[in-house]
């Protein structure tokens, strides 16, 4: 199933590394452009940053969506266009604001941000288009609104709109919103986008002035657990396309953008763990990984989650924690022999808990254990700062998987 070439070359100097897949991001991509031929497509950098990553990415006429001036700067290093290169994020300071003013598309996150770039705007003696993200009367699962720190309720931005279309150097020409994460039903994302129709609708009859852009945000979800049907693209992108048509009268030149990150990366990247040692405690038999937790957190993060709570279902909170059984494991082991193992790291805590009583075939000091679905929200969440270990290295190959 996986090159084992690669996987031998590599294991041979490392004790834990990730791999990403280049053919996979390309096919991910190509996928969501097929199907979705009127939209632009942005990255969210903060899935994974890799620099590889990135170029292949931005190779494929997919923008950026930067949650911060860091993100913004690896963007623009790479010749992401302004247009395609949106900075949304709460907080923004003065400072990051000013760096990123004439080399992105900003994002209002607040009305106390959209005074602030009015004031460089006027500074600068230019009127700035932006975009502004809103916290819409709706969600995913709800018709009404929820309290959040992210973007300007819509009722808020309602009230304000004399205010806000009366700035002498800055015009809202977009709109942003991203309710959540990580949806597999298409129904529901679809909802969300009828309903976001609706609302750029108030929204540019409020503002007086054709939209330029939409910022669809993201939803769109990977399969984790094994249990997990894959969301349908194909009928997504369909239904999407229409609606957009029929609303197209309306915004003749308002470019769409939909954001994501653990679409294209998420199931190309794979986390790899070598074996350092084995015992048997109280007729457990714990093998010992180099770093787990500290190397990705995520397996970890979901035992602890998972020992806490009795519920069946247990709500995700991306990108922390998905469901149980997220990260589905195999080994380059090629024993016949099979016996149920706890796989746990090698640090001073004994919360690094990978996988506890699962059956694998014998494993032995330097086998291998791949994780996948470590190509999203993976190395950038890693707490390597504890102990003082050697950090996973991230490589970077065009074929992983073999058919
Ligand atoms: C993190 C984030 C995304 C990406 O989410 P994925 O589930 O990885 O696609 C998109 N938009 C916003 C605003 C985000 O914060």
């Amino acid at each position: 199933m996986f090159n084992q070439e690669i996987l031998s070359q590599y294991l041979e100097n490392n004790d834990s590394f990730y791999i990403y897949e280049k053919n996979g991001i390309i096919k991910s991509i190509e996928k969501l452009q097929n199907n979705f031929p009127d939209i632009c497509f942005l990255y969210s950098l903060k899935t994974n940053p890799n620099k590889e990553v990135l170029d292949t990415i931005f190779a494929k006429n997919v923008g950026a969506d930067a949650a911060s001036l860091g993100e913004v700067m690896l963007s623009h290093e790479r010749n992401v266009p302004i247009e395609c290169l949106q900075y949304s994020a709460p907080g923004k300071t003065r400072a990051e604001i000013e760096k990123a003013f004439d080399i992105s598309t900003l994002i209002a996150d607040s009305l106390n941000e959209i005074n602030l770039i009015q004031e460089i705007a006027k500074e600068k003696n230019i009127v700035k288009e932006i975009g502004v993200r809103l916290n819409p009367n709706f969600t995913f699962f709800a018709s009404n609104g929820i309290a959040s720190k992210f973007g300007i309720d819509e009722q808020q931005f309602f009230e304000n709109i004399n205010q806000l279309t009366n700035l002498s150097h800055v015009k809202i020409v977009g709109i942003h919103v991203h309710s959540r994460s990580q949806e597999l039903n298409i129904n529901i994302i679809y909802a969300y986008y009828e309903n976001l129709f609706n609302l750029l609708t108030r929204a540019q009859e409020a503002l007086n002035s054709p939209l330029k852009f939409v910022n669809m945000g993201s939803g769109i979800g990977i399969t984790y657990s094994l249990e997990d049907s894959p969301l349908d693209v194909e009928n997504l992108g369909k239904k999407t396309i229409e609606l957009i048509k029929k609303h197209r009268e309306n915004f003749p030149q308002m470019k769409i953008y939909i954001e994501t990150g653990r679409y294209l990366v998420g199931k190309n990247g794979f986390y790899i763990s070598k074996v350092l040692d084995y015992k048997t405690s109280y007729g457990k038999k714990f093998v010992i990984l180099a770093n787990t937790l500290n190397g990705f957190v995520r397996p970890s993060i979901a035992k602890l989650i998972e020992s806490y709570s009795k519920e069946e279902t247990l709500f995700a909170t991306e990108p922390l924690f998905t469901c149980k059984n997220a990260f589905p494991l195999y080994t380059n082991s090629k024993s016949t022999e099979k016996e149920v193992v706890n796989l746990v790291g090698n640090l001073c805590t004994a919360a690094d808990i990978v996988a506890q009583d699962v059956l694998l075939p014998k494993l032995d000091i330097g086998d291998a254990i791949i994780i996948t679905n470590a190509g999203s929200y993976a190395a950038v969440l890693s707490p390597m700062q504890f102990s003082t270990q050697v950090a996973p290295k991230e490589i970077f190959v065009d074929k992983f998987i073999m058919e």
